[in-house]
């Protein structure tokens, strides 16, 4: 007789791993919740290397928020390091805060030209403003049309190009509109209440969020490898959806990137946690990890980031790629799931084929069990 469950996980990231706890935890529901990975946490794994330096294997993750509702779960599971992430880019040899603000322009321009743009910026949008580069090129002034212009060209259009092979206008706005730009000067690379990282890493947060009785735990196990073998009730795919059918409608496109880590043998190699790459390189950005554990030694990692297309099969589907026809696409693979697998639900950042930040996922594996369960608080 095959092994039930009440249901079936498929994923253990944010999404997959909230969700089985909640369900676990206070609804009393026999779980399985498997990974294909050899670890939780799905891309916010984070792990020592041989230097002893806690490291994020898929890239930087730094934890933001602006929810009330988040930062109660995980604080269950986790204590905090306070960490406010800075970037800098590398603008005509200097180093420009990012998101660009008024300090920018005023290290980039003359004092006479930074007095007068800032004038113009903050008369037409406001101190404190956040406004996206792609509606500062749109302006009705030629003055702030030309700085955006300025600001497109050495800020926006190499990194985007680099990072998703399309030019910003070519992605929905929201995507470029992550990074407005600041009318003030907030060098804070996020602007929300809550900036904080999991003092003991994310792997740790992981751990206690699936350690309930309830909850079987298998890594190293597709969902091929289970589909027959057990029951479930439920099940949240937290996949790929074009994936699961294999390609059936065509294929939903993807970004991935290439991971280069290396340990220095210097105490701290830049001055802020991220320095970006806009107009040279092949790679887009460097992050230091020390700035965001803490963890300053004699020897210290950082982490290169190569974005590169994504083969299935061969490269990680990191990013979905914001463009309407491809939110189409989705949406037909979930009219085709809805009749073909109707007792299996798409989550997540790559279920759901959203650009999801971590605290959207878990607010959305929360949301999942409200409305599957009741309140998930
Ligand atoms: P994932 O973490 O992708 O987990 C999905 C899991 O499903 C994976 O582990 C995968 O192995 C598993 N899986 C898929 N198919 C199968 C299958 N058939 N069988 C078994 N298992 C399967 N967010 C932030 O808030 N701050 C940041 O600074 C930040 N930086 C990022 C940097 C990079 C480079 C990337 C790629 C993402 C970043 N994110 C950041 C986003 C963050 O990674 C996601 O929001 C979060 O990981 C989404 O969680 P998830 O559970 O939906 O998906
Ligand atoms: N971006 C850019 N230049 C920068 C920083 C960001 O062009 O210096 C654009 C780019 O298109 C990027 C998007 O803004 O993909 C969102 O940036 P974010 O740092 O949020 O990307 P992520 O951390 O998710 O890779």
């Amino acid at each position: 007789m095959k092994k039930h469950y009440d249901w079936l996980i498929v994923g253990a990231g944010f999404t997959g791993a909230v969700l089985a706890e909640r369900l676990a935890s206070r609804a009393d529901k026999r779980v399985l919740l498997i990974d294909r990975r050899k670890h939780l946490g799905g891309n916010a794994y984070d792990c020592l290397n041989e230097h002893g330096h806690l490291f994020h294997q898929y890239g930087p993750h730094i934890f933001h928020t602006n929810s009330q509702q988040v930062v109660d779960y995980l604080s269950l599971f986790t204590n905090w390091r306070p960490y406010e992430h800075r970037v800098v880019a590398i603008i005509e040899d200097r180093l420009i805060p990012i998101p660009f603000n008024l300090t920018g322009i005023e290290i980039l321009f003359s004092s006479a030209e930074a007095e007068k743009l800032r004038d113009l910026l903050v008369n037409s949008y406001g101190f404190g403003q956040k406004v996206p580069i792609l509606r500062m090129r749109d302006s009705e002034h030629a003055g702030i049309r030309d700085l955006a212009d300025f600001i497109y060209q050495n800020v926006f259009h190499g990194y985007t190009t680099k990072q998703w092979g399309l030019a910003p206008e070519q992605l929905s706005p929201s995507v470029t509109a992550r990074v407005p730009v600041n009318i003030s000067y907030d060098d804070r690379y996020f602007a929300d209440s809550f900036q904080k990282m999991p003092l003991e890493g994310y792997t740790r947060l992981f751990e206690r969020l699936t350690s309930h009785s309830n909850i079987t735990l298998a890594l190293d196990t597709d969902y091929e490898q289970v589909a027959s073998q057990i029951s479930f009730g439920n099940a949240v795919h937290t996949g790929a959806v074009d994936e699961f059918f294999s390609y059936e409608l065509g294929h939903l496109p993807y970004r991935s990137l290439r991971f280069d880590f290396a340990t220095l043998r210097q105490s701290c190699h830049q001055p802020v946690g991220t320095v970006n790459y806009p107009t040279s390189q092949a790679f887009t950005r460097i992050t230091e990890m020390a700035h965001l554990t803490g963890q300053w030694s004699e020897a210290t990692t950082v982490v290169v980031e190569y974005p590169q297309a994504h083969q299935p099969g061969l490269t990680t589907p990191y990013y979905p790629i914001p463009q309407d026809d491809n939110q189409n696409l989705h949406r037909r693979y979930l009219q085709f799931a809805a009749r073909e697998a109707p007792n299996i639900q798409f989550a997540g950042r790559l279920g759901d084929y959203r650009y999801y930040n971590m605290d959207q996922a878990v607010g959305h594996a929360l949301a999942i069990f409200t409305k599957s369960i009741g309140p998930s608080l």
